[in-house]
């Protein structure tokens, strides 16, 4: 617990800025990855791969805002023309504009499957529209959803969410009969999927089979390397559409995102976080043409249409974020950068684990770094008693990233990392020599 000793000390303005929010902010905080142990840090900037409290303390930043910038935070190029398209055009018109076609152009250029392309506001609304689109394109009510798995937090799909930190708010707010179809399949279990199907053809069909590529909560429980390919075969069987949730993956898992990585086809993806170039209004779905023609805008005889909306949808600035960051992601070729950068820290951290005999499970997936205390989470990929478990994980996690943030090192929750273009091998080093001093100190 020494280490708290940081936070009296080090963070004094931090402090005072979270007790006088307290007083205005429920909880102080607006974000949830704000809500850190002891007391959340205020920030004063991000730049590259670095984070800058208001008392000048510095970080290297792996929570990368929760994956948005691949490039590293604030980075010129991308900021520098978007502050451009602001000044000629402004942020926000309410009609067509030539970015909303480059940026749908230039994911379709990198990701062949996404025929068309609709810019939504978020994640959340996405992963909503892509479901309301797949009943509507069915004409089936049904979706499967795995275990575990965040698909924002829309009524329909947060429900039984099983992750720690939004264990508490499942079941408040939300009337049960939302969530009817919605069914869940253990991750990587594809014979428990199958029951789940074959239980729905019973009950009218279903529309969708809905998962993150990776596995649940970007691959915080794995799964195997063919699941994709399996679940494919399992959405063709049943006459069920395959959604990929690629809010994280896409483009971060290579320029053709996780659909690319593994060579599989979804029906539609749901895309966030990179599409807006860690700008605002970081959302959107896309897919197969005759499938996406169901958000064809405005009224046409003879179609299915499912109704969206938004008044800030598809603005100019989110959309000339979203299309520059791309093209500088495939030309700087960042997403093998970033996971080069990933494949580093896990290959030191492992061997730290290793050196001082600890209960610790490490792993990644490119960019993507998961690390667990106890390996909980990493091990019961099919065992339905994980839940159970996750009490012990949450309050180790806290106070695991806690030490770590004294040691100058922020991640996602004490538990995941992002890796981005902007690390290199001072910010690995420093990083390590972090995880060295908290293994060191690690009570047992
Ligand atoms: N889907 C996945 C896989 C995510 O990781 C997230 C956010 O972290 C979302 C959906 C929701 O996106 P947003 O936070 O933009 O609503």
């Amino acid at each position: 617990e020494n280490y708290l000793s940081y936070f009296d000390t080090k963070c004094k303005g931090s402090k005072a800025l979270i007790e006088e929010a307290r007083k205005y902010i429920p909880g102080g905080v607006q974000h949830n990855l704000a809500f850190n142990y002891p007391f959340p840090l205020a920030i004063d900037r991000a730049e590259g791969a670095y984070l800058y409290d208001v008392d000048g303390n510095r970080y290297v930043d792996y929570l990368q805002a929760g994956g948005p910038t691949l490039l590293g935070s604030n980075y010129k190029p991308v900021t520098d023309k978007v502050l451009e398209v602001i000044k000629d055009h402004s942020p926000v018109t309410g009609l067509f504009h030539e970015y909303e076609l480059k940026l749908a152009k230039i994911i379709n250029e990198n990701m062949p499957w996404v025929e068309q392309y609709r810019c939504l506001a978020s994640g959340t609304e996405a992963d909503m529209v892509a479901i309301r689109v797949a009943r509507t394109f069915t004409g089936k009510e049904r979706i499967v959803k795995v275990g575990g798995a965040y698909h924002g937090w829309s009524d329909q799909l947060v429900y039984s969410l099983h992750i720690p930190y939004t264990k508490t708010f499942e079941a408040h707010g939300i009337p049960s009969e939302l969530s009817a179809n919605t069914t869940e399949g253990y991750p990587g279990d594809i014979e428990s999927l199958r029951k789940v199907l074959e239980e729905n053809e019973r009950a009218g069909g279903t529309a969708a089979v809905l998962i993150e590529p990776f596995g649940p909560e970007s691959g915080t429980r794995m799964a195997e390397f063919d699941y994709c390919t399996k679940v494919r075969e399992l959405c063709d069987e049943f006459d069920a559409l395959l959604i990929f949730d690629e809010v994280v993956t896409a483009f971060r898992a290579g320029p053709g995102g996780a659909q690319g990585y593994f060579n599989v086809r979804p029906d539609l993806t749901v895309f966030g976080k990179i599409v807006a170039g860690g700008f605002p209004m970081a959302g959107g779905i896309g897919g197969r043409e005759d499938i996406m023609s169901c958000l064809a805008a405005g009224v046409q005889a003879g179609k299915k249409r499912a109704y969206v909306g938004g008044t800030l949808t598809a603005n100019p600035l989110s959309c000339a974020a979203g299309y520059y960051a791309i093209k500088e992601i495939v030309e700087q070729d960042a997403a093998r950068k970033a996971g080069e950068n990933g494949d580093k820290l896990c290959a030191g951290i492992q061997k730290l684990i290793d050196k001082y005999e600890l209960p610790f499970v490490v792993w990644n997936i490119g960019s993507i770094l998961h690390f667990e205390v106890s390996g909980v989470m990493y091990l019961s990929v099919t065992d339905p008693d994980i839940f159970k478990k996750i009490p012990a994980r949450q309050h180790n996690i806290e106070k695991f990233g806690a030490a770590l943030t004294a040691n100058g090192i922020i991640t996602l929750a004490g538990s995941r990392i992002y890796t981005s273009m902007a690390d290199n091998d001072d910010t690995i080093e420093e990083t390590l020599k972090g995880f060295e001093d908290v293994f060191q100190n690690i009570e047992r």
